[in-house]
């Protein structure tokens, strides 16, 4: 890829975000799950966005259809330009397979920023639920939860050695519940619904954050629902689904 592709230009300017080609600046394995890909785009605060922002990969073509991945901004590094995503490996996938081989220098065609879950500057706590494809996004939003504000992360991992957590400057210190899979199939929520079980909500006003396989999340967000979280108050963004790929869009399937 030297040349942005003309289908990348139109799709950002649709979703009113930006396209540009970028560098793979370093690829750093973090565990057995998890690579570390940082790139080089430029305006690195553009196409980060706010945290919780993710960013649109082009990965490969089919007939007419380009083949997206999107990954959310794990850090941002203004001087140097790059921005760094956390990338789920122990799968097989166009996206696993990138991340695992991607060298430096490499160019990649980026579309930046994506996604519409913020954090919720009204709430006093916050929760954050998911697996190992969200780690990326929930450490950035952690690193900027306000002073008077909690923070909690629940999170399921296959292995806890892919356990990589944020590191919040101030007085904040978030309360981390991990879950192990041990060996239980990827949708599968008990281990998620067996943590959360053990995380008391706090009183006044919160907000909770569900990223990563898609039947996982909906269970999460019933079990929330049956402590009185209000819909208002949860917000749910499915990752990925167990058994069947991403679409072209990076997206999973809903039905
Ligand atoms: C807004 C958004 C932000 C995201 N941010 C991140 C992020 O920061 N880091 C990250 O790692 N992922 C992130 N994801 C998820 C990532 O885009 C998907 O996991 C994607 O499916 C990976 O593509 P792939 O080509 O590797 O696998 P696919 O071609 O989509 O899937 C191939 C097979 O692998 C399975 N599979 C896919 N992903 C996983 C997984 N993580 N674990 C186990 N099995 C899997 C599928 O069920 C399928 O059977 C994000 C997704 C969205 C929508």
């Amino acid at each position: 890829v030297t040349d942005l592709h003309e289908s990348s230009v139109e799709l950002a300017s649709r979703l009113n975000s930006t396209a540009i080609i970028a560098r793979v600046d370093e690829v750093r394995r973090l565990s057995d799950g998890v690579s570390e890909v940082s790139l080089e785009v430029g305006d690195a605060e553009r196409i980060a966005g706010a945290p919780g922002n993710d960013v649109m990969v082009r990965l490969g073509d089919h007939d007419d259809h380009q083949i997206r991945r999107r990954y959310s901004v794990r850090s941002v590094d203004r001087t140097r330009g790059t921005i760094a995503m956390w990338i789920g490996t122990a799968h097989d996938g166009i996206g696993a397979r990138w991340a695992r081989g991607a060298t430096r220098g490499a160019a990649v065609d980026v579309i930046g920023p994506r996604g519409k879950i913020e954090l919720d500057s009204s709430a006093t706590w916050h929760l954050f639920v998911g697996d190992t494809t969200a780690l990326g996004a929930f450490a950035r939003m952690i690193e900027s939860v306000g002073p008077d504000a909690s923070a909690t992360l629940v999170v399921e991992l296959d292995r806890l050695s892919d356990a990589h957590l944020p590191s919040p400057g101030g007085a904040l210190r978030p309360s981390v519940v991990l879950a192990e899979r041990r060996g239980r199939s990827p949708g599968d929520p008990r281990p998620l619904l067996d943590a959360l079980n053990l995380v008391r909500l706090p009183e006044g006003p919160g907000h909770a954050y569900l990223f990563g396989e898609l039947a996982a999340m909906h269970a999460v967000r019933a079990a929330l629902r049956d402590r009185d979280l209000g819909d208002d108050a949860i917000d749910l963004k499915a990752f990925w689904r167990a058994g069947v790929g991403n679409q072209d869009h990076g997206e999973p399937p809903k039905d």
